[in-house]
This record gives C-alpha cells, sequence and structure tokens, in this order.
C-alpha cells in the first residue's frame, strides 16, 4: 500500500504558550519537518467547546482546573497534513508530563509543568478526525504544494 501522505493531526497551542510567544516557534517545527498547513486559527473557544474536546478526561481531578487553564487565553488552533502526522506530531511535542520529554522536543525545550505544557497533539488518527471536525467546522483550506516531491519519494 503507498504510504498516507495526507494524513492529518489537530495542534494546538495552548494559552500559556500564546502568552509566551512560542505560535510561530511551535508551527515553524512543524512546517520546517515537512509537514503541509491546511488550517489555522487563533481562538477563544467556550467552556463547553473545551469540555467537548476534553471529554474522555472529565472524571479526572485535574479536569476543572485544566479547563480553567484552557479558558485564560486564546489558542492556536491548526491541522497539519503529512506522512505520519499524528504519531510523528506526538513525538515532536514530546511527553505530557514536560519533565519526561526530551531535549529538541516542543514541551522538553520550553515547558516544565503538566498543567502548563503549551501544546496539545491528536493521539490517534480517530481522534484527530474528531478534533479537526470539532475546531474547524467550516472546512481546512485545500491547495497544492509545489514541494512535494522533494519532502516525499513521489
Ligand atoms: P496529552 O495528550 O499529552 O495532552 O495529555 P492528556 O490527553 O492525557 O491530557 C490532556 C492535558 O491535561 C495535558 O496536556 C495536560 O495539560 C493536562 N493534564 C494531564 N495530566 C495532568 C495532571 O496530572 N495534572 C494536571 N494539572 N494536568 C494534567
Ligand atoms: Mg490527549
Amino acid at each position: 500500500m503507498a504510504p498516507n501522505i495526507r494524513e492529518r493531526t489537530y495542534i494546538m497551542v495552548k494559552p500559556d504558550g500564546v502568552d509566551r510567544g512560542l505560535i510561530g516557534e511551535i508551527a515553524a517545527r512543524f512546517e520546517k519537518r515537512g509537514f503541509k498547513l491546511i488550517a489555522a486559527k487563533l481562538v477563544s473557544p467556550t467552556k463547553q467547546h473545551l469540555e467537548k474536546h476534553y471529554e474522555d478526561l472529565c472524571d479526572k481531578p485535574f479536569f476543572p482546573g485544566m479547563i480553567g487553564y484552557m479558558l485564560s487565553g486564546p489558542v492556536f488552533a491548526m491541522v497539519w497534513e503529512g506522512l505520519d502526522a499524528v504519531k510523528t506530531g506526538r513525538v515532536m511535542l514530546g511527553a505530557t508530563n514536560p519533565l519526561q520529554s526530551g531535549p529538541g522536543t516542543i514541551r522538553g525545550d520550553y515547558a516544565l509543568a503538566v498543567g502548563r505544557n503549551i501544546c496539545h497533539g491528536s493521539d490517534s488518527v480517530e481522534n484527530a478526525e474528531k478534533e479537526i471536525a470539532l475546531w474547524f467546522p467550516e472546512g481546512l483550506v485545500q491547495y497544492s504544494r509545489s514541494n512535494e516531491a522533494k519532502v516525499y519519494e513521489i
């Protein structure tokens, strides 16, 4: 089977990352790696929207505090497309707890606390599809890139 160079992942700079001026740094890492940006916006989500995004964690003791943190400012929502985008995106982010994230990862380079870990990335292709539909109901941007044969063996 041909490799899927159209896999998509939802990547979000959280309010602490926006406040600390890390939007460009985080986006640049995905851009330079070779992924294709197919949607992006700065947005102030509602509490209900964030509770839906994090619905799998609603029973966790940190849930109310985490939602409060996510409501503390706008987030920068992005969809990146490319080979193994979900798994590679998670590797680029680093572990959930930044203290366990290796240097060279986004969290490993810019964060220290699990409750202030500056970025989100989908953890499975199925969840990526759900998150993209939740954050970008208006749809994604369609365009072709001239560099695709330089990024992939096509
Ligand atoms: P992720 O997929 O790596 O973002 O991690 P999870 O989906 O498990 O958790 C979602 C977010 O909840 C994390 O990115 C953290 O911001 C937060 N979180 C997870 N575990 C903890 C925790 O033990 N304490 C606190 N304060 N926040 C947590
Ligand atoms: Mg998660």
